[in-house]
């Protein structure tokens, strides 16, 4: 059976009133993004379904990477029919016949989405499973719990027969929900937190603190290789890697050593935040769980949020760490995030950090020297890598 057509499902995104058609857009071009491969593919879409007309491209490998892609509900593969019941019934005849063994049962189950449609939903179901009995040998029919469900969907343009749903993700397309900025290190969490982010219809700004030579270029490639591995889930990602030596060089002369954390972070936060500005970001995304480390008790975010009122979303707060793990090893991060390069905190972090630091003591300490203007530079001296979706296949054998 020659399949010319998968039929995607939206789930959700059909709830969202007039600004479907955006949703459905930025469904569109991820899927261009993801599956850029193939430029012969087509889609087209409208409220209620978008399909991917294969144009001779191998279906088994789209149907792989659609259960990557953030605002699929599920997917099918689809034979597409004039709306003629003769031409249904020797499609769904042509369906059928290339999967049923001896013994199997079947229903068939017609849906109008096209009220105008002369035959009633019960009428094509009757004619067409005729059809295939008469033409099959060895088949029965079961309307309860059958082998093969048959289902023919006839909609204005055309009739969509299919016998397979393929579940997808869920979410929303990434993109339709504006965009954030992602504080991604090179550790465990903040990858994940970017995941759920871009599940959410998210499209990151990522941002990764660098400090050499204390942190050196593997350290770098590292951070890039995470940020490019998301990709994969929705379209690109543009990585701002900022310079942040000087910074932590001057915290760590001023301030006391129980409270370089929490400036460090103090710090980390403003930047991200002047990155957001400039680029319209509208949130601050990070890779927090409570009471993990000393960074991420309740008094240590009180003492670091203090430098802006951005929202802050922290997808990972109430997840325990194992728990992450297997997330990261699910979206492919886990073996990247675990290779043994420094990263700028670890480096710079004192034994024993305050758990509870206090706000009125941060301020006092950074009171001292004027940070703003080295702020200001290391905005000004960011890097830019632009990553554009990222097959994963490029993967396999990276490290
Ligand atoms: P992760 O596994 O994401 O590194 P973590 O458990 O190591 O998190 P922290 O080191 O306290 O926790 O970092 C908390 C959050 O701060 C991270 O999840 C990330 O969002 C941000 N962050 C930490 N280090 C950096 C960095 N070098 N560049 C950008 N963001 C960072
Ligand atoms: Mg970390």
């Amino acid at each position: 059976m020659k399949y010319e057509h998968i039929m995607v499902r939206y789930g959700e995104i059909t709830t969202k009133g007039k600004n479907r058609r955006w949703f459905v857009n930025c469904l569109k071009q991820n899927l261009k993004s993801v599956l850029s491969d193939y430029p012969a593919l087509g889609y087209w879409g409208n409220r209620d379904r978008l399909y991917i007309n294969l144009n001779g491209e191998n279906h088994e490998e789209i149907l792989e990477k659609l259960p990557l892609v953030f605002g699929i509900h599920s997917f099918s593969l689809v034979l597409k029919t004039k709306r003629e019941l003769e031409e249904i019934k020797n499609g769904a005849l042509a369906l059928i016949e290339g999967q049923y063994k001896s013994g199997d049962s079947f229903k068939v189950s017609a849906k109008r989405a096209d009220k105008t449609f002369p035959l009633l939903t019960n009428e094509i179901n009757y004619e067409v499973g005729s059809h295939i009995l008469k033409n099959t040998d060895g088949l029965t029919v079961d309307v309860h719990s059958p082998d093969i469900d048959v289902r023919v969907e006839v909609r204005e343009e055309a009739a969509y027969l299919s016998s397979r749903d393929y579940e997808g993700v869920g979410g929303l397309p990434a993109g339709a929900s504006g965009k954030a900025v992602l504080m991604l290190s090179g550790g465990i969490d903040s990858p994940v937190a970017g995941y759920f982010a871009m599940k959410r219809g998210i499209e990151l700004e990522a941002v990764h603190f660098f400090s050499p030579p204390y942190t050196s270029e593997r350290a770098k490639q590292k951070v890039i290789e995470l940020a490019r591995r998301l990709t994969v889930f929705g379209g690109r990602i543009r990585l701002h890697i900022v310079p942040f030596t000087e910074i932590q060089e001057a915290i760590q002369k001023q301030v006391p050593e129980s409270y370089v954390m929490t400036s460090t972070r103090r710090m980390m936060l403003q930047i991200a935040d002047k990155i957001r500005e400039k680029h319209d970001a509208l949130a601050i995304v990070t890779g927090e769980s409570l009471g993990q480390v000393a960074s991420q008790t309740l008094e240590s975010m009180f003492a670091i949020n203090d430098v802006t009122s951005t929202p802050i979303i922290r997808p990972l707060i109430a997840s325990d760490k194992k728990d992450i793990i297997s997330l990261a090893k699910q979206i492919g991060t886990h073996d990247t995030s675990i290779l043994p390069y420094e990263d700028c905190c670890t480096i710079f972090t004192p034994p024993s950090p305050a758990t509870k630091p206090k706000l009125e003591k941060a301020q006092r300490f950074e009171s001292f020297l004027d940070f703003e203007p080295m702020i200001l530079k290391a905005v000004e001296r960011t890097e830019l890598v632009e990553l554009s979706a990222a097959s994963e296949e490029e993967f396999d054998d990276l490290f």
